[in-house]
């Protein structure tokens, strides 16, 4: 599933790609996801004659800003966009098509089918679901060692699990998170409430860096993920405990081990991320 630097990656290719592309017509092919409105026939009309003035990001959402409104996309696990000519060929699994007045078109293919597509009046999106429910931006000034402090003072979930649900702070997946963690030397099954604060101060420091980190991974390893045709895949730059089962940790050479936190897999050094 793409986490916060995969989206952040597309956003930026997408947006060289497609901005001030003005839409003539709209194709979906697969009318559940379209969220909003509920009427597919309304959310084509909509988008008729709408130029694409930027691209945003909100969490793992993008934000695509229109003359007069605001389409919110969510890729799920498995959704990808890319800028075609009509000529090419087709997949079955491309959903959605926005054609555009030069003649090229914007497609959105989907194996399996979990992405969703929300239109709204330009400046009602935030107050609407699902970006209503969201937390602060991890690199936006709202997110601070306090607000961690705060918010995980009375919970007793794993900080895995917190830091997951995305009403905190947003954009970290099930990679990331653990990525985070090992760098702040906090093991995942952690009650979030008994961090002390200089553990608030490490993670708070390294999910930014993390972060951070793998925009610019994505950043500079985003042309061979850019096919001809513009269609933007995944990237994996070199992670540190997640997927690395039994294998020596970077920093101790104690075998990474695996297990599962909130129903999710779990990978974490328990030299480097010790159990209290
Ligand atoms: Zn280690």
């Amino acid at each position: 599933m793409p986490e916060l630097p995969e989206v952040e990656t597309v956003r930026r290719t997408l947006l060289q790609l497609v901005k001030n592309k003005t839409i003539t017509d709209v194709d979906v092919g697969w009318p559940k996801m379209i969220k909003e409105p509920d009427d597919v026939e309304r959310f084509i009309q909509l988008l008729k004659g709408q130029t694409i003035e930027d691209i945003g990001r909100r969490g793992k959402f993008l934000l695509f800003v229109l003359n007069n409104y605001v389409l919110v996309s969510h890729l799920r696990m498995e959704g990808r966009y890319g800028l075609y000519q009509p000529t090419d060929e087709k997949t079955k699994h491309t959903h959605v098509v926005f054609s555009f007045t030069d003649g090229s078109e914007l497609r959105y293919a989907d194996v399996r089918k979990f992405g969703t597509m929300h239109l709204f009046a330009k400046g009602a999106e935030h107050a609407a679901m699902p970006l209503a429910q969201l937390g602060v931006e991890p690199f936006s000034e709202q997110f601070t060692v306090e607000l961690l402090e705060q918010a995980y003072a009375k919970t007793t979930r794993a900080i895995k699990t917190a830091l997951l649900d995305q009403k905190t702070v947003v954009g970290l997946g099930n990679i990331y998170v653990d990525e985070a963690l090992f760098h702040a030397g906090i093991h995942p099954e952690r009650t979030a409430s008994s961090l002390s604060k200089e553990e608030y101060h490490n993670l708070h420091k390294e999910i930014k860096r993390t972060l951070k980190e793998a925009i610019e991974a994505g950043g500079s390893s985003i042309k061979s993920y850019v096919n001809g045709q513009g269609e933007i895949g995944m990237f994996q730059q070199q992670l540190h405990v997640y997927g690395r089962k039994q294998q020596p940790c970077h920093h101790c050479d104690t075998a990474i081990e695996k297990t599962v936190v909130g129903g999710r897999g779990t990978h974490y050094c328990p030299n480097c991320q010790p159990r209290p």
